[in-house]
């Protein structure tokens, strides 16, 4: 029995996606014992994956970049998750979550002197938007930006930063004026700034080989050629950078749930109960086929979510957030019955399953919680 997707892709993803997993089955399977453990993905693979070309899909050839489309960044997530959510997380969020803010809102200069490290996986980059007061209603957050001669200085705290502790740059989101979604500027920051500082590593239920961490802005001075986009226009920008960071969170979803729906069938056919394989019950391989139709029900909402916002379509956003909601939702479902599937074993923290169960529970958190994709559906719903 086996559970390969159907969805067909083209020979171009299918041999990107061959080439991603013989990547991660050398480069990273190998380091996820000792990222857990260290609470970080050693610095040689984020320069490996970015040798390998795999950070900078996001970036348009003519920056330096892959100019990868969507589908490429989804095969990516999706093989990164099969091994490791916290290692996938950090790469995502230096590559897709952090970096397109760079390539498509920065000027020149700023693309010149940021992109090529961080495409290189030679620097690493952060986005700071969640605060310890407010994280679904971005609008309202509270750090300060304030104009001062040439320059900017930042108040505030910032709450949950994925790759605070590696980053070279923190795209930090503050408050420009006054007036909610209106007065929020993206500023970029250097670590080793002064007003800088970091909270301990946070500990979390999973994505243990990520860092993340409180970031604290004291007096943070900036100079003018910091603000990244528009001034008062950064909401807008953090919305539209927000449809990739859902993709690619719906994304590691289903890599979580492929990899675990494996890893079952393969130990139902072999585990013994009552003198046969689990397989040959039927009560087991039903619960399997099951799975197998809920995650290919996930990956085709994931995979039009993500041609729709490669073709610009106006139904991006509708499509993004049922892809985002239902694969988080049926990632936690699936890896859940794997566990249930592998017994006592499965609860063993060191089994693969015990930590993608652990891995897949902030997908529906993180880059907009179930109920913030259910806000856009039900805004889309009209009446
Ligand atoms: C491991 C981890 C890594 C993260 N990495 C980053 C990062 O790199 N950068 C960053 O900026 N942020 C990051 N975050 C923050 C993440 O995006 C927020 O946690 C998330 O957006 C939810 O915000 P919150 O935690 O403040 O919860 P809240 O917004 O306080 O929500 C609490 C609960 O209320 C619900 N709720 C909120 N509003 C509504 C509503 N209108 N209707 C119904 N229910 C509602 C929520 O769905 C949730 O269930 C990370 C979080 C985690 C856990």
């Amino acid at each position: 029995m086996t559970a390969s997707p159907t969805w067909d892709l083209d020979e171009d993803h299918e041999a990107f996606r061959a080439s991603v997993r013989d990547f991660v089955d050398r480069q990273v399977r190998p380091v996820v014992d000792e990222s857990e453990r260290a609470g970080r993905p050693p610095a040689a693979l984020l320069k490996e994956m970015g040798s390998a070309g795999l950070l900078g899909l996001a970036v348009p050839e003519e920056y330096g970049g892959g100019g990868g489309d969507m589908l490429a960044m989804i095969v990516l997530a999706e093989e990164l998750a099969r091994a490791s959510g916290g290692i996938a997380v950090t790469a995502l969020v230096t590559g897709y979550m952090a970096m397109p803010h760079i390539s498509q809102f920065g000027t020149g200069e700023q693309r010149a002197h940021y992109l090529p490290g961080l495409i290189s996986g030679e620097k690493i980059a952060c986005i700071a938007v969640t605060e310890p007061g407010t994280g679904s209603n971005v609008a309202g957050i509270t750090t300060r930006a304030t104009a001062d001669g040439g320059e900017f200085r930042l108040n505030g705290t910032k709450m949950f930063i994925t790759n605070a502790g590696i980053a070279d740059v923190f795209v930090v989101a503050a408050r420009t004026a006054p007036d909610g979604h209106r007065g929020i500027t993206t500023f970029l920051v250097d670590a080793g700034n002064p007003g800088l500082s970091l909270g301990q590593p946070l500990r979390k239920m999973g994505w243990h080989s990520s860092d993340t961490r409180e970031v604290i802005l004291n007096g943070c001075q900036v100079p003018a050629t910091a603000v990244l986009g528009e001034l008062n226009r950064g909401f807008h920008q953090i919305m539209a950078a927000f449809q990739l960071e859902r993709i690619l969170l719906a994304a590691m979803g289903l890599g979580h749930a492929a990899e675990c729906l494996q890893a079952a069938i393969s130990y139902a056919g072999d585990r013994e109960v009552f003198g046969s394989p689990l397989l040959s019950f039927q009560a087991a391989r039903h619960r399997l086929a099951a799975l197998w139709v809920e995650l290919e029900a996930a990956q085709l909402l994931t995979y039009r979510a993500a041609a729709r916002l490669d073709s610009d379509h106006p139904g991006t956003a509708i499509a993004v957030a049922m892809a985002k909601y239902h694969a988080a939702i049926a990632a936690n479902r699936i890896v859940d019955e794997c566990v249930q599937i592998f017994g006592g074993s499965g609860f063993l923290e060191e089994t693969p399953v015990a930590r993608h169960f652990r891995d897949a529970r902030v997908l529906r958190i993180g880059g907009g919680t179930d109920e913030i994709q259910l806000e856009v559906l039900a805004k889309g719903l009209g009446g």
